[in-house]
């Protein structure tokens, strides 16, 4: 029997070291996440405190950053990382992808030395734990319109505002937040993000409950009461709405890889299930309307490993656009949740219970397809990419 990854010669396009990194990951996943996955996910939980210095250990946090104690693996190895991870659950590689493309690349990209001297190594052995606050309750897709500000009193600033949906919100000891700042010399203020230990007085988080999707996964409301901060909080080189952007296209580079885990998981297991179930006296696998299913979705998932590889390669060189991450991030997750629903047609009843990974994954990535950009998002970036027309607004 063939894999998706042998039709496609997938390993030939990969280094033995990218292939190695890729097994060690899988491994790792198997033995320490893949037992406990669903019981997280019943119960919407996530042993953060504990797990990060596990993924810590394997280099997995600040992956593809330089020196603080990070691995600096090339972006395809952080992709394949990612990919592994989210062939547990999404919520891992978006604990992940949080700690490291998110938190921890806005300190490495517009902190000074100071701040990634004191918080990069110990965020990527996993000590410290790391949040990144854009969204707020009214602005999602238009982080533009965010209400959090920061103004100047004396040399301190005074951060108020809230946030909302920040994965791994309630766990952190660190917050990076984004937030309108008084400029000096203009009445425009500008936008800028503050490094905040979460013990600051006026800080607080609460965990958002009742998720039907990415339950093994932290989320929360952030809320900032007068939160006073040192001058030195502010990210020095931050100027703009660019900066989390940045940070953003980061996170998103590792979707590209991590929904296509989650998909794979579920045609393998799907197809081990065809294979052992009898309907109307033969196995399921043997019918024409299954294979079909079957054929289907190994060629989306393969069509989309090449494409998260060539993309890969582009960042690598330092060669990709925003419009090519935009490409492979609306590909991947809505190629990944159409394979997952489909697979859970093929598991029939048995396909919406936590026994089976199908629907855990085709709920998880229900946020995928939103967050880091929603599906229509991306497709506004490549309309606005192929016609010059900006359809925005
Ligand atoms: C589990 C989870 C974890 C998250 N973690 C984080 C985090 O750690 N940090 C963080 O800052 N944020 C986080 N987010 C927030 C996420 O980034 C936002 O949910 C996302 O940007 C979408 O914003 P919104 O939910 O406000 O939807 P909205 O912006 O209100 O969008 C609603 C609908 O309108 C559509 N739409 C929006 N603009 C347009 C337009 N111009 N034209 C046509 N249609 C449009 C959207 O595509 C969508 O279908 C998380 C979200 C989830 C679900």
């Amino acid at each position: 029997m063939w894999s998706v990854e042998e039709l496609f010669g997938i390993d030939s396009l990969l280094s033995a070291e990218e292939r190695e990194i890729r097994d060690t990951v899988a491994r790792f996943g198997e033995r320490r996440l893949r037992p406990h996955i669903s019981e997280w996910f019943e119960t919407g939980t996530f042993p953060a405190r504990e797990i990060a210095p596990e993924l810590g250990k394997l280099g997995l946090l600040g992956m593809h950053l330089e020196g603080y104690g990070c691995a600096g693996a090339s972006a395809t190895a952080y992709g394949l990382a990612c990919q592994e991870l989210e062939a547990i659950d999404s919520g891992v590689r978006s604990m992940v992808s949080v700690q490291g493309s998110l938190a921890m690349t806005a300190i490495w990209l517009f902190g000074s030395e100071e701040q990634k001297q004191q918080y990069l190594p110990r965020m990527a052995a996993g000590e410290l734990i790391g949040c990144f606050g854009l969204t707020e309750p009214d602005f999602g897709s238009n982080p533009g319109g965010m209400r959090t500000r920061a103004r100047r009193d004396g040399d301190d600033w005074v951060l108020n505002g809230s946030k909302m949906w920040i994965t791994n919100g309630s766990v952190a000891d660190v917050a990076v937040v984004w937030a309108y700042a008084d400029e000096p010399g203009s009445d425009k203020p500008r936008v800028r993000g503050f490094v905040v230990p979460t013990n600051t007085p006026g800080f607080s988080a609460r965990e958002i409950d009742r998720k039907l999707s990415l339950r093994a996964s932290i989320t929360a409301a952030l809320d900032f009461d007068d939160v006073r901060l040192p001058a030195d909080a502010v990210l020095p080189e931050s100027r703009g709405l660019s900066s989390p952007l940045a940070c953003l296209s980061e996170a998103r580079f590792g979707i590209i890889f991590g929904a296509l885990g989650a998909a794979r998981d579920c045609l393998t297991t799907t197809i081990d299930y065809v294979r052992s179930r009898e309907v109307f006296d033969k196995p399921l696998a043997a019918y024409q309307l299954t294979q079909a299913k079957l054929a289907d979705m190994a060629l989306e998932l393969g069509k989309g490993q090449l494409l998260a590889i060539q993309l890969g390669r582009l960042k690598d060189r330092h060669e990709i656009s925003n419009e090519q991450i935009s490409a492979g991030k609306l590909n991947s997750t809505r190629e990944a949740i159409a394979i997952a629903r489909e697979c859970r047609t093929l598991l029939g009843a048995n396909g919406i219970t936590l026994d089976y990974p199908v629907l855990r994954h085709a709920n998880n990535l229900e946020s995928v397809l939103t967050y880091e950009g929603t599906a229509e998002v991306h497709q506004l970036v490549l309309g606005k990419a192929l016609t010059d027309a900006n359809a925005f607004r």
